[in-house]
């Protein structure tokens, strides 16, 4: 008896053994590209991993975040095939797909496919009070970090610039650090400003604004209405009065967070990654509180230049929302 026992045991535990070796060579390992780790892309990325991971032993794939650069890094590295996902900013999802701005030299990027569009992401500035910074016309002379190269802020500091009608060295200093070295600098007085495209709220913003003297400041005027008038995938936004320290609502302009993958990404993958997110949209918006506003419907058409996946696309018919 106690042998034939023994023996079950030996053999349940060889199939328990083998079906793990199956498992693990049917293992799939998905990568978003995200951006710095105080921002939000990064617990964007982090969210739908969770999810996505939920159910792994079911579907094999297997979800991780990395902090990168940001979006225009995170396009590139997608193109490159060293990523599956990643989150971008609306302006260089176009102008990735389109072969425009900065994509020119390299030229465009068919194979660029939207999943969904996440929160929306306005022009941010972040002053210190002893800066002397009210709006965007006042950044002129002074020290202000600019974007670390490779993220999309980076990217539409450049197109503001130059719809300000400036130049680099209109700026005292052009700081390039990354957005979490950012929150310190002001603190510190290394620099008078940081710019940002980031969701609200943001951990570093809040960090900024409730421990040094700084304020945000509105980002408008004739040449960011042109710029809004003149490309699509901008929009007028405001920052709520009272998101932060400040009293008023803050009138500015933005873009929308996107989530994007290659047309070279199998559509099961894809789809499984869709479907991890819409079955538990309920919990996904709980993960960030810059998710509280999101809509099924406008995460599927808002902010989308690029064609849709068409793993994305089979999930979407399947829910009746295409
Ligand atoms: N929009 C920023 C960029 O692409 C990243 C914002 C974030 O990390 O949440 O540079």
């Amino acid at each position: 008896m106690k042998k034939t026992g023994n023996i079950a045991l030996a053999a349940l535990f060889a199939a328990s053994l083998g079906s793990g070796t199956a498992m693990a060579a049917d293992q799939q390992f998905i990568s978003i590209g995200t951006g710095g780790v105080t921002g939000v892309y990064y617990p964007t990325g982090g969210a739908i991993c969770r999810l996505v991971n939920k159910n792994r032993k079911e579907h094999g794939i297997r979800c991780s975040a990395e902090s990168t650069g940001g979006s225009i890094y995170n396009i590139n590295t997608i193109r490159a095939g060293e990523l599956e996902f990643g989150v971008a900013q609306s302006d260089w999802q176009y102008h990735a797909y389109n072969g425009t701005s900065k994509f020119e030299d390299q030229g465009a990027f068919k194979d660029l496919r939207a999943v969904f569009s996440v929160h929306p992401e306005p022009v941010t500035v972040i002053a210190s009070d002893s800066s002397g910074v009210k709006e965007l016309a006042d950044v002129k002379g002074k020290r202000m970090n600019i974007g670390n190269p490779g993220s999309g802020t980076r990217g539409t500091w450049e197109v503001i610039e130059e719809a300000m009608g400036w130049s680099r060295s209109d700026l005292k200093l052009a700081a390039e650090m990354k957005s979490a070295e950012t929150g310190q600098a002001v603190c510190d007085g290394k620099i008078d400003a940081y710019f940002w495209l980031v969701g609200h709220p943001s951990a570093l913003t809040q960090e900024s604004l409730a421990t040094c003297d700084a304020h945000l400041v509105h980002v408008k005027g004739p040449a960011i209405d042109k710029l809004v008038k003149e490309n699509s995938f901008y929009r007028k936004a405001k920052i709520p009065a009272g998101m932060y320290n400040n009293k008023e609502d803050i009138e500015t302009f933005g873009v929308g967070a996107t989530f994007v993958s290659s047309a070279t990404v199998p559509d099961k993958v894809v789809y499984t990654v869709v479907k991890a997110v819409f079955e538990n949209f309920d919990d996904f918006k709980k993960l960030h509180p810059a998710f509280n506003n999101l809509t099924e419907k406008e995460m599927i058409t808002d902010a989308i230049s690029a064609p849709l996946h068409p793993g994305a696309v089979k999930y979407y018919k399947e829910r009746g929302w295409m």
